[in-house]
């Protein structure tokens, strides 16, 4: 199953341009859609998730117009929101049960299977007679999982699932998502470059609406090597190498800065040249840099 996004664009209201002509194919596995906020991420998962309309651009899901056939996307379609408002009195087990009445699952005995597996698989089995008001940031997601993977979805789509779980709750939860991009297409919208970079195998940069990279985190990491470079400055040279430099990225390290710098040659002395990572990948291209417009351009 193949999900083709075809010339998408959105325009809210006041002018906001959310999407311009976004085009992306999305093939099984767990695929990253990483930007900042305001990107548009949601308002490309709405969409997908047939909650909200374009104003233009098609979507297909295998055989099905995604745009115009709802009721079929949304009988094979889980859909994880940013926030999975949750009924704080109601039992896991009880609410996943009625959830499974409501896609459809009306037999008791599949019902009952269906339900048991899914706690199961999300690891919330023996914490299913507890309330749901008492669960952990990290087992209110996973419960939204099970939610959103009843009726086995050929399309799963997870919006901003990791903000506000801990570390461990964090890995849990991604190796949950990572078991299930086998069998259909997951898509994880994220602002967190090391949840794409843990657990995709395909993924686009998004920014202001539009796609600046589409590619495998492995291989975007791999055409940087050699053009990556480092330099501990104090911060009040930070101007001047700005200036000089095409800088990506800055951090603090222990009180001076460290700056990361896009170069095909050696920028110069006090530079040290660095494995990139996806996070160089991702402030090179939001800076224009790699993938985008101002490829091998000079800084600007
Ligand atoms: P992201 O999920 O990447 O943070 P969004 O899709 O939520 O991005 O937002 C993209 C842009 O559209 C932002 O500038 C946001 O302020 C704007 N936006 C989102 N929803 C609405 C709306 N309902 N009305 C007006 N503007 C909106």
């Amino acid at each position: 199953m193949i999900l083709h996004i075809s010339n998408l664009s959105k325009t809210y209201p006041n002018g906001v341009q959310a999407l311009k002509s976004v085009t992306l194919t999305i093939p099984n596995g767990m695929y990253g859609l990483l930007g900042p906020n305001g990107a548009g991420k949601s308002t490309l998962m709405r969409i997908l998730a047939t909650l909200q309309e374009p104003d233009s651009g098609t979507v297909r899901l295998g055989d099905t117009d995604v745009l115009n056939e709802k009721d079929a996307v949304r009988r094979t379609l889980g859909y994880l929101p940013q926030e999975f408002g949750v009924y704080p009195k109601a039992r896991a087990e009880e609410l996943l049960d009625y959830f499974a009445v409501l896609k459809g699952i009306t037999g008791r005995q599949a019902r009952k299977e269906v339900v048991g597996a899914l706690l199961r698989q999300t690891n919330l089995w023996e914490v299913r007679r507890q309330k749901l008001g008492g669960f952990s940031g990290g087992m209110r997601q996973r419960f939204g999982v099970a939610v959103a993977l009843l009726g086995n979805p050929k399309l799963l789509i997870v919006d901003e699932p990791t903000a506000g779980l801990d570390p461990a709750e964090r890995v849990r939860f991604l190796n949950l998502l990572s078991e299930l991009g086998e069998q259909s297409v997951v898509i994880l919208s994220t602002h967190i470059v090391e949840d794409v970079s843990e657990l995709c195998t395909r993924m686009a940069i998004i920014n202001r609406g539009q796609i600046l990279l589409e590619a495998e985190p492995l291989a975007a990491v791999a055409s940087l090597k050699g053009r990556i470079w480092r330099r501990l400055i104090e911060k009040r040279t930070l101007p001047q190498l700005e200036r000089e430099h095409r800088v990506i990225s800055t951090k603090l390290l222990a009180g001076r800065t460290l700056v990361h710098v896009y170069s095909p040659e050696a920028p110069g002395a006090g530079f040290e040249r660095v494995e990139p990572d996806l996070e160089d990948v991702y402030f090179s291209t939001m800076a224009g840099y790699y993938g985008g417009t101002r490829q091998e351009g000079g800084a600007s």
